[in-house]
């Protein structure tokens, strides 16, 4: 049975992951044929066994999206395996303890504090900066300069970059996150316009506040309630609860379709109403 995406190849980084494997379940259930790059090969290819299982064709290919390299052999395989890519969604990112303060405010105290795990924005390692701008911003930019010049003179070709709340306004405590996520919102108006001529239409999902396994601790405790900061996120949010990855797939499906072939350059929030809340 042909439907909106059948024959298209989607090549998904971070697709073992809690919101990419959603995704590439929803475009698959669409027809598309799926590429799970991960850097956790076996992760990627359970995501890929699950939608082989449920009647689509997908691989898990094992991919670090940092590494030219790795990318050009991912390339290889997913050409030779399924085609050459007509939808690119750039979903490997994330955040790293070193690239975050443990308070979201700086006290003249703290200076002089021995609080034991006290890190203030005068201890942040430059190295745990660069991760995070490298993972966000270079992981969007390398597999893009791999994969897109596929995508030139197709019909229907479609990059989605995922950036974040915090690219509007940062968020207290990861300075690196939004600095980085905020580079990604940036790139995509940017490569929006570099691609308007050759048929590539470039957006990005910018979700609000998920559960998923890189923040449940800051947001949950150990029973299930709410953190300090999590009740503070809830309180913003006036659709009141987090987003589930299937709130994400609605958007992503039609940005990657045809209902939005005069859409490029846009960051789209998918946040329960977070970003324009005033909190008044
Ligand atoms: P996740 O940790 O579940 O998924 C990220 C995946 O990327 C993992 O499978 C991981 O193995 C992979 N990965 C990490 N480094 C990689 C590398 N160098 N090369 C290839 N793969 C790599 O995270 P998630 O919460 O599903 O987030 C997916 C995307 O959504 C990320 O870009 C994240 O920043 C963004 N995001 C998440 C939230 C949220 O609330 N969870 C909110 C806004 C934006």
């Amino acid at each position: 049975m042909s439907s909106e995406f059948s024959g298209k190849v989607a090549v998904i980084t971070g697709g073992g992951g809690v919101l990419c494997s959603t995704m590439a379940k929803a475009l698959s259930n669409k027809g598309a044929k799926i590429a799970i790059l991960d850097l956790r090969l076996e992760v990627a290819e359970r995501v890929a066994a699950e939608i082989r299982e449920n009647g689509g064709e997908a691989i898990g290919v094992a991919c670090n999206v940092l590494e030219v390299e790795s990318l050009k052999l991912a390339h290889e395989k997913v050409n030779k395996e399924l085609g050459s890519c007509d939808l690119l969604i750039n979903g490997a990112g994330g955040n790293h303890p070193k690239g975050t303060t443990s308070k979201p405010y700086l006290y003249a105290e703290d200076l002089t504090s021995t609080e034991e795990g006290l890190k203030t924005f005068f201890d942040l390692d430059p190295e745990g900066i660069k991760f995070v701008f490298d993972l966000n911003f270079i992981g969007t930019l390398l597999p893009t300069q791999v994969f897109a010049k596929d995508m030139i003179g197709k019909t229907g070709a479609s990059i989605i970059n995922i950036s974040s709340m915090n690219a509007f306004t940062p968020l207290t405590k990861i300075p690196a996150y939004s600095g980085a996520k905020a580079a990604v919102s940036n790139f995509t108006q940017w490569l929006a316009v570099h691609f308007s001529k050759v048929g590539i239409r470039v957006n990005a999902l910018a979700p609000g506040f998920f559960l998923t396994d890189q923040n449940r601790t800051l947001l949950t405790n150990t029973d299930g309630s709410l953190t300090d900061r999590g009740n503070t996120i809830i309180a913003q949010t006036p659709m009141s609860r987090f987003g589930t990855p299937d709130d994400l797939t609605g958007t992503l499906l039609w940005l990657c379709g045809d209902g939005s072939k005069f859409v490029t350059g846009v960051v789209i929030p998918i946040d329960g109403g977070f970003s324009a809340f005033s909190g008044v």
